[in-house]
This record gives structure tokens, sequence and C-alpha cells, in this order.
């Protein structure tokens, strides 16, 4: 199982996205930070997406 939290992405609450494939942990921090994250990520350019998106797969961690 893949894992990837909030505090891995710098933020300070204590969300973790839990998924079997990068796609569905980022699908579910998507979903999180644009509910409770929407300062973060209004005005993002689809650049800055595909950065985010980047840091998200390098943080994300493999759990047993
Ligand atoms: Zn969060």
């Amino acid at each position: 199982m893949k894992t990837l939290s909030c505090q891995d992405m710098g933020m300070s609450d204590n969300f973790v996205a839990k998924g079997a494939t990068e796609e569905e942990v980022m699908d579910k921090m998507m979903m999180h930070a644009k509910e409770m994250h929407k300062d973060m990520m209004e005005g993002k350019s689809d650049e800055e997406m595909m950065e985010m998106k980047k840091m998200m797969k390098e943080k994300m961690k493999d759990e047993m």
C-alpha cells in the first residue's frame, strides 16, 4: 500500500492519503486538497500542478 501525508507535503494537518496505486493516492490527496487547502490550490497554473504531482510521487511511501 502507498501512503502520502499532508505533513510530508509541508502542511500541518493529519490527513493521510492511502491507496494501492500512485494514481489512487494522488486522486485522494487532490480531493482532500481541493476541499481543505483551497487557498493553496487556487490560482495554480497547469505547470504548478505538474510540479505538485511530481512532489507527491517523490514523497509517497510504500507501506506494508
Ligand atoms: Zn491536508
